[in-house]
């Protein structure tokens, strides 16, 4: 066990040991035993439980308020065809070829390990009353490393956030729930046989679990990556859209434009990108997209 913030030391004379216990811990030193008490409720430290890795991201200005921190989670149950990342989906640790050399994607971590990379921003956290999100690949198919990390997180005052696809069991999401501010969720289709071509997975649990993490209380923005040739249409955007008022306590829906940036990893990793070429949509477009959501009365803007 090991000793991090000190609320108390109790200092008395002794001769003898006396062994830790759960919510403090003595040490005898010569004749003195001297007494830690953990600040607050008995805090115990993260377990050694180890998550998969691939990149943290200091200073973002995206995926939730303020300026963050991204830990980038590896393996994801999806395989969306857009997929900007990658080298997140699989599980594996990976090798990928940037700009002619070899990089390892993926390491393996406690949430001690990288706490202090954490914390090292907490002064701006504070003045734009930003925090973490945990992000992928998906958080979720490492659902326990998840919880203990956002949990250590809470437990520093930090706006906790994660970005997800949802498609896993419901179980897995409640893990974490406690520990939650906001869950950024993303609604790609309401079709699940076209959401199953384009994503590998169905839309069934994806929608159910939307609605159960919105019963849960935590804040939750809906998000879609508007693809085209995938959900690009005003009769998409509207159904997504509505779907998301239908949500309790959901006030916001984000539209975020397809891009083009991951595709050269896709080379790097010996991969075949499988959209077939397309344009962003315009600015333009967007706006249009961005009328069409705002039907539904919720707040809605084009990027997250
Ligand atoms: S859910 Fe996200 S990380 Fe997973 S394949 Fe789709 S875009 Fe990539």
């Amino acid at each position: 066990m090991k000793i991090r913030t000190v609320n108390y030391i109790i200092a008395c004379k002794a001769s003898y040991f006396i062994i830790c216990k759960a919510s403090y811990f003595i040490i005898c030193k010569t004749s003195y035993i001297i007494i830690y008490f953990e600040k607050g409720e008995n805090r115990k430290m993260p377990s050694d439980i180890k998550g998969r890795i691939f990149n943290i991201q200091r200073f973002s200005i995206h995926d939730g308020p303020g300026i963050r921190t991204i830990v980038f989670f590896k393996g994801c149950y999806m395989r969306c065809a857009w997929c900007c990342n990658p080298e997140s989906q699989s599980k594996e640790i990976e090798t990928i070829i940037e700009k002619d050399k070899e990089k390892i994607v993926g390491r393996d971590v406690t949430v001690d390990d990288i706490m202090p990379e954490i914390l090292a921003d907490l002064p701006y956290y504070k003045r734009s009353e930003g925090g973490v999100t945990l992000s992928g690949g998906e958080v979720l198919c490492q659902a326990d490393f998840a919880a203990e990390l956002l949990k250590e997180c809470k437990s520093y005052g930090l706006h906790t956030a994660i970005e997800t696809a949802a498609s896993a069991p419901f179980s897995e999401i409640e893990k974490l729930l406690p520990y939650l501010d906001l869950v950024l969720m993303d609604i790609k289709h309401m079709n699940s046989e076209k959401h199953k071509e384009y994503t590998a997975a169905p839309n069934e649990r994806i929608l159910e679990n939307a609605r159960k993490i919105a019963e849960s209380g935590v804040e939750l923005i809906i998000r879609t990556p508007v693809i085209p040739s995938f959900n690009d249409t005003p009769e998409e955007i509207k159904a997504i859209a509505h779907f998301a008022k239908t949500l309790k306590g959901v006030k916001e829906h984000h539209l975020l434009p397809y891009h083009r940036l991951g595709t050269d990893k896709y080379k790097g990793l010996g991969r075949y990108y499988s959209l077939p070429e397309i344009e962003p949509p315009t600015r333009e477009k967007m706006e249009y997209l961005l009328s069409i959501a705002e039907t539904s009365g919720l707040k809605c803007k084009i990027g997250g």
